[in-house]
């Protein structure tokens, strides 16, 4: 399956795309993530992205677009499909994702919009901590780690990440609502768009997605060929 997850910043994105991950054996590229391992080699271009970053702002879609490309071109496991988290995040990175497909000759199946509230997001992204070394997910009231401020899964040390602070998250929100937002009908029109209520727990969420994907004809189909 190729699915792009498209959402408010908090709707839960990385969460679902680890979920879908390991329920179909298929990649999950975060442009987020990637971006962030740029920032991390120091490099002039990494001090140029996490400026935009730290700002809520978005890196422009020709750099954005050149490291999602290379990141899953050269992925071995692309046959297997992939979920695209945070990327496309303008109708002009959509379009390019598409003719990037289209070279590869790997249509999109489906995208799917996770959609939240501002309440919530707030209240997950300002008590979110991420893992340094593995990138697990763990919250300050509603996911607490077994030993504080550690990874249960690494041992990493958790962190807040520089732009979950309020006022970074209200400028991604309003950057979502002018930039992101218009994709939700880019792939609408294409007859390609599901949705999903994101206000909710990701086991909720991710019951609702296999009720989904059950009724889906070309998922069933795909299983059915792995099988
Ligand atoms: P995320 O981890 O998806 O919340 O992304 C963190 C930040 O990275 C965003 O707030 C943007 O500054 C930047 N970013 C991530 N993906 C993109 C994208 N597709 N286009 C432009 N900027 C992006």
């Amino acid at each position: 399956m190729r699915i792009v997850l498209l959402g408010p910043p908090g709707a839960g994105k990385g969460s679902l795309a680890a979920v879908i991950k390991e329920m179909m054996d298929i990649i999950h590229i975060s442009s987020g993530d990637i971006l962030r391992e740029e920032m991390k080699k120091g490099s002039k271009l990494g001090l140029e992205i996490k400026g935009l970053v730290e700002k809520g702002a978005l890196v422009s879609d020709e750099l954005i677009t050149k490291l999602v490309e290379q990141k899953v071109s050269e992925d071995p496991k692309l046959s297997k499909g992939f979920a695209l988290d945070g990327f496309p995040r303008t109708t002009h990175q959509a379009q390019e994702l598409d003719h990037i497909l289209a070279k590869l000759g790997k249509p999109l199946d489906f995208a799917l919009c996770m959609d939240a509230s501002l309440k919530v997001i707030l209240t997950r992204l300002t008590g979110r901590r991420v893992c340094r070394n593995c990138g697990a997910l763990f919250h300050i009231k509603t996911k607490q780690p077994k030993k504080p401020n550690l990874c249960d899964l690494c041992g990493g040390e958790l962190y807040q990440r520089g732009d979950d602070n309020e006022d970074t998250i209200r400028k991604r929100m309003q950057v979502y609502e002018i930039s992101t937002k218009p994709i939700i009908d880019y792939y609408a029109a294409q007859g390609k768009l599901k949705r999903i209520n994101a206000d909710r727990e990701t086991e909720q969420v991710r019951s609702d997605l296999i009720k989904m994907l059950n009724e889906d004809k070309s998922y069933q189909n795909q299983k059915s060929s792995r099988n």
